[in-house]
């Protein structure tokens, strides 16, 4: 069903696509199939509801916010599951991304509160400034498959704190997901119009839609940088506000004075992390000469005793790919380095056989002898296979790990404060983790630089992306 206007409705034409879990192939439920004419509808709601609930106080919108958070929580067992299914992330990551969703649900409650103005001296005696923080508008949403749930929630939330409405086109592999989150919002109590939701198996027509309406003046995605220029270029014709989280190409760089062992039981926790489809992945794998030798000994030990299957089995730590297009394009990247001389230490091939034929699995992977001439290099990979590149001196392997088009996360280990402030300050990414996996939060602004986007999400920073600022000038 599409949410439109507080309803579930089917679409106008009456078109459903199918929801598949990647692991099986199983069809696991149908969903209407929206048109142009639904996110038309839809947009048309937005707007009708935009005046309303901008003009709801900003307890109201928090307390809304509120209860959808406790909804969210109560439902995680079930949203986890059906992620697993749907997704194909192993049960315990998926109960994880549930619990990072209701974080942003909770977290932008909060911050409803706190959109606060600002009064500035003016230059005139007789005279004052104000600076009022208003909602933008109707935003309208477009998210990945790769976490079905959060990406929405980092949206919707900021946006409904802010006073703005929504219309959310989730990712065709992920569409039962998307009317799951939706629902928590709806039971909680959004009013109708403020949040819409059209699914729909062909992105082109509503994506044209949404970024073509004078009424959307804000436009949030998350996806490829490859649509996310031309979502871009498209929203600058109306000068719409734009947000972008897109692809990133993380490097993680392995000091000579960092214990080896722990960087590469993080890298193996971290690269196989969503099955290697998530946008912080490490793509590239510096490893200081000198400490080469245990870093791979436990790196081969970690990576070899990772199970892959379906997500809902027990013990199984890598999921199935999305599909068959991210199986050929680990095989694309692993043929091309061998090719190139890269060798292949664990895993390289498609995993076959028994369970492993009905779904997109492939073997979790580690490389090594990596150069800068190989795809895998460049080219996001998006899926199990680690890159390893030996490296010599700290200004060498600086200028290797800055040499992307991306700008997303970055990953450091270093047992020496000084390496770990000058790095982390001379890499051009938006986040970096010493001796960290996880530098992310609802609480801290999660984006990139370079190719990786525009705007952040998440922290303070995330409701402002939602809000224009209005100048009073006062001649008393
Ligand atoms: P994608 O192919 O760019 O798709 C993202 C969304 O855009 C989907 O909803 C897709 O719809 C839609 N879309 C595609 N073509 C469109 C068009 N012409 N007009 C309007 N919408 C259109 O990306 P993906 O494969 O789903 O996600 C993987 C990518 O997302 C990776 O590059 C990853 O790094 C990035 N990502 C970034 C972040 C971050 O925060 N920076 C987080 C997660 C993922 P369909 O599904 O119908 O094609």
């Amino acid at each position: 069903m599409l949410y439109i206007n507080g309803e579930w409705v089917p679409g106008q034409s009456g078109r459903e696509f199918e929801s598949r879990d990647p692991a099986s192939g199983a069809v696991l439920g149908h969903v209407a199939d929206a048109e142009r004419e639904d996110a038309a509808a839809a947009v048309a709601a937005a707007e009708r509801a935009f005046p309303a609930w901008a003009g709801r106080t900003a307890y109201e919108r928090s307390a809304i916010l509120y209860r959808a958070w406790e909804l969210m929580l109560e439902r995680r067992e079930e949203l986890a599951q059906l992620m697993t299914r749907e997704q194909g992330k192993p049960i315990r990551m998926a109960r994880t991304e549930v619990s990072y969703a209701a974080d942003f649900v909770l977290w932008f409650a909060e911050e409803a509160k706190r959109v606060y103005g600002e009064t500035i001296p003016s230059a005139r005696a007789d005279h004052r400034f104000q600076v009022l923080r208003q909602p933008i508008g109707v935003a309208a949403a477009i998210t990945p498959w790769n976490y079905p749930v959060s990406m929405i929630t980092r949206k919707v939330a900021p946006a409904l704190a802010a006073g703005c409405t929504i219309v959310v086109k989730p990712a065709e592999q992920t569409p039962l997901c998307a009317v799951e989150t939706v629902r928590v919002f709806a039971d909680a109590g959004v009013p109708a119009g403020v949040l819409n939701l059209v699914p729909s198996s062909d992105p082109a027509p509503i994506g044209e839609e949404l970024l073509t309406n004078p009424a959307v003046r804000k436009i949030t995605f998350t996806g490829s940088t490859e649509v996310g220029k031309f979502v871009a270029a498209r929203a600058a014709e109306q000068v719409k506000r734009v947000s972008l989280e897109l692809g990133g190409h993380a490097p993680f760089i392995v000091f000579p004075d960092a214990d080896p062992v722990r960087a590469a039981k993080g890298v193996a926790a971290v690269k196989f992390l969503n099955t290697g489809q998530a946008c912080i992945c490490p793509n590239r794998v510096f490893v200081h000469r000198s400490i080469a030798e245990p870093f791979l000994a436990t790196l081969r030990e970690r990576v070899a005793k990772l199970k892959a299957g379906h997500g809902s089995t027990d013990g199984v730590t890598v999921g199935p790919l999305i599909d068959e297009q991210a199986l050929d394009k680990m095989q694309r990247q692993v043929d091309d380095a061998v090719s190139r001389g890269a060798e292949v230490l664990v895993g390289g091939e498609r995993l076959k056989g028994a369970d492993y034929d009905s779904g997109c699995f492939w073997a979790p992977t580690v490389l090594t002898g990596v150069t800068p001439d190989m795809l895998i290099y460049r080219e996001e990979t998006f899926g199990p296979i680690v890159a390893v590149i030996l490296y010599d001196d700290e200004k060498q392997v600086v200028e290797m790990a800055n040499d992307t088009t991306y700008g997303l996360a970055s990953y450091i280990y270093t047992n020496n404060l000084s390496t770990a402030y000058r790095v982390a300050e001379a890499l051009d990414f938006g986040m970096v983790g010493i001796n960290d996996i996880n530098p992310t939060s609802a609480a801290v602004p999660f984006g990139g630089v370079k190719e990786s986007g525009l705007g952040r999400e998440g922290a303070r920073e995330g409701i402002a992306e939602y809000l224009n600022s209005k100048v009073l000038g006062i001649a008393l």
